[in-house]
């Protein structure tokens, strides 16, 4: 009977593996489109790309940059403009345009969103953020948590990737983990 018990439970185990490595595959798979989709920003200080998927359907993308009719410069005397957008913030603003729903949606972007991006979020009815680094902060992710949003970090250690889902217990301990990591790196 106990035997019988242990291999149930490791066959349930084993089925929560594949599901789990299945959504991390498709997962890493959007978020490289998000990294090529960030190529079609022309801000030259940092290219971000965002998409958005519902129902296994890419209902909206963006990248950062100006406004729609401004001219294509994100930058002014080597620094960022003020009324550049934020990859996610256009993501969501374009969804809002069109028939499309954010509402239960799941926003890849290439970095960590920022406190401002991740008020959008949480007012759009995104249900889950998978990002692929940090950007500086870890204050939006943090925001994200406490809304009881689903964040996952998926990042790339040791040749593979990896896939942490974060909350307001873990965020601290594991942003500290990725910095040191990467500044064994950059050595
Ligand atoms: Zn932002």
């Amino acid at each position: 009977m106990q035997e019988k018990k242990t291999l149930i439970l490791q066959i349930k185990h084993r089925l929560m593996d594949t599901r789990e490595q299945k959504q991390m595959l498709l997962d890493s798979r959007y978020l490289r489109m998000t990294q090529i989709w960030a190529e079609n920003s022309y801000c030259r200080r940092r290219q971000v790309g965002a998409l958005l998927v519902k129902d296994k359907m890419i209902i909206s993308d963006g990248y950062n940059g100006t406004p729609a009719g401004f001219e294509n410069v994100c930058e002014e005397d080597d620094h960022t403009k003020p009324y550049v957008l934020h990859a996610e913030a256009n993501a969501i603003t374009k969804v809002a345009r069109s028939n499309n729903s954010s509402d239960g949606a799941t926003l890849y972007i290439t970095t960590s969103p920022c406190m401002e991006c991740s008020k959008l979020i949480i007012q759009a009815g995104i249900a889950r953020v998978v990002f692929g680094e940090y950007y500086r902060m870890h204050d939006g992710v943090d925001l994200l948590c406490r809304a009881g949003i689903e964040v996952v970090h998926l990042w790339h250690r040791d040749g593979e990737y990896r896939s942490i889902t974060l909350t307001s217990e873990n965020s601290e301990r594991h942003y500290q983990t990725v910095e040191k990591y990467l500044a064994t790196q950059s050595q």
